[in-house]
């Protein structure tokens, strides 16, 4: 298998060591801009959003198979028709080009800057520091003076913790400006294992299989079930206030508003605290972390439907956001994490490896265990799943380890086979 990866159990001696890049967004906030420079700033918002639309007519008209199409027949008509620095037209480019399968129409954007092209972090003569960037042609940069508060004493933090900033975004938030700085950091990360703990993420909860090399089972365990409850009781409260506010009521409607942000917050902050968890539980067996490859799980949930409206809404774990957490939680503590291409992985039985759906076993229409149909084994089914992608990694680790004769393979099947960090 040209794929595969991880070497487990020491067949070599010395530690192999990569590196992945931790990408990080951080706010800053600022202080209210004089009169001159907040008609300049509403005026360069404007610019902005009008030429992002006007990428997007482009774009839609002409269907530019990749971005570097797109950047050579849009560029000379915004060029001539904005006057905005030329950085600030490719960010724009750019921002159409990621947004051009959801987006329909920009209201307003956020503007992006590139350190040093088009903006940079500066001090005054007085030594308070202020964001500087570039604006129209002509007119020379701007500089807003950053609030000094908390958010900017973490992001001094981070600077002098070696984490580098290359790009921020201005954002117009509830009428105040802030900028979201894009920091990045390289962390070293080991290569060799003894073991590997398989995560299954499903709609209400993770589950855990801590695997050893020779494939005897260490541990399993839940974490965050918690949540499918949580989620459960925000539904309740969520349908009752939306049959209040379809009566008229305004202090429903408000709150539903902050259910959503409350909803949101709690989900995020119990994937950060299982996250580390996670990767707590894999630094104490020496293990690495795997999980299945996203590509497969919208096929898995809906059964090759879309699944109701409602219960898309209920109880689920954004699985994107998990795994950039993971990466970033694991990457920072030398552990990486591998992504694994699990088809099937909640129906195949790990004893005997018979793959179908009749294993599993349902009540009141839920999957509540599986069941082998072969070797009746027996088990609940995200165990099972967590198990079966442990087993994966694995197989395709010590596959690996056969054929591995130097380390420089190593670092060329990861780069061909998937990036090592999210794009850009
Ligand atoms: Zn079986």
């Amino acid at each position: 298998m040209a794929e595969v990866i991880y070497i487990f159990n020491y067949h070599t001696n010395t530690v192999q060591m990569v590196e992945r890049e931790v990408v990080k967004a951080l706010k800053l906030n600022l202080l209210p801009p004089s009169k001159n420079k907040e008609r300049l700033l509403s005026e360069l918002f404007s610019s902005v959003a009008a030429c992002c639309n006007e990428i997007l007519s482009i774009a839609k008209s002409k269907s530019p198979k990749n971005f570097a199409i797109l950047h050579n027949t849009s560029y000379p008509i915004i060029r001539q028709k904005y006057s905005l620095h030329s950085q600030i037209l490719i960010d724009c480019i750019h921002q159409v080009w990621e947004n051009l399968k959801t987006c329909k129409k920009f209201n307003q954007v956020p503007i992006r800057f590139n350190i040093p092209r088009s903006g940079k972090f500066s001090k005054t003569k007085r030594g308070n520091p202020v964001v500087v960037f570039a604006s129209f042609n002509g007119n020379g940069r701007i500089a807003l003076p950053i609030k000094q508060d908390g958010a900017y004493n973490r992001f001094i933090e981070h600077i002098n913790n070696g984490w580098k900033c290359t790009q921020f975004r201005l954002h117009k938030q509830n009428g105040h400006y802030v900028v979201i700085a894009n920091l990045r950091k390289k962390f070293e990360v080991k290569q060799n294992y003894q073991a590997v703990v398989g995560v299954d993420v499903n709609s209400g909860s993770f589950a855990l299989t801590a695997l050893r090399a020779d494939g005897k089972i260490l541990k399993q365990l839940y974490l965050g079930r918690d949540i499918w409850h949580k989620q459960w009781k925000f539904m309740k409260r969520r349908s009752k206030l939306r049959s209040y506010a379809d009566k008229g009521s305004k202090r429903a409607r408000r709150a539903l508003k902050r259910i959503k942000c409350d909803e949101r917050n709690f989900v995020t902050t119990r994937i950060w605290q299982i996250s580390h968890e996670i990767v707590e539980i894999a630094i104490r067996y020496d293990a690495v972390i795997a999980i299945e490859k996203l590509k497969n799980l919208r096929k898995r949930n809906g059964k090759g439907r879309k699944p109701k409206r409602a219960n898309r809404k209920i109880h689920r774990i954004p699985f994107a956001k998990f795994r950039i957490t993971i990466q970033s939680v694991a990457w920072q503590n030398g552990i990486d994490v591998v992504e694994v291409p699990a088809v099937r992985t909640s129906q195949k039985c790990p004893r005997c490896g018979y793959t179908s759906r009749k294993n599993w076993v349902f009540f009141d229409n839920k999957r509540k265990l599986f069941r082998c149909c072969r070797c009746g084994f027996e088990c609940n089914p995200d165990r099972t799943a967590s198990l079966n992608i442990a087993t994966l990694a694995l197989e395709r680790g010590i596959g690996f380890s056969k054929a591995i004769c130097t380390p420089a393979p190593v670092f060329q099947s990861w780069r061909g086979s998937q990036p090592p960090c999210p794009a850009r």
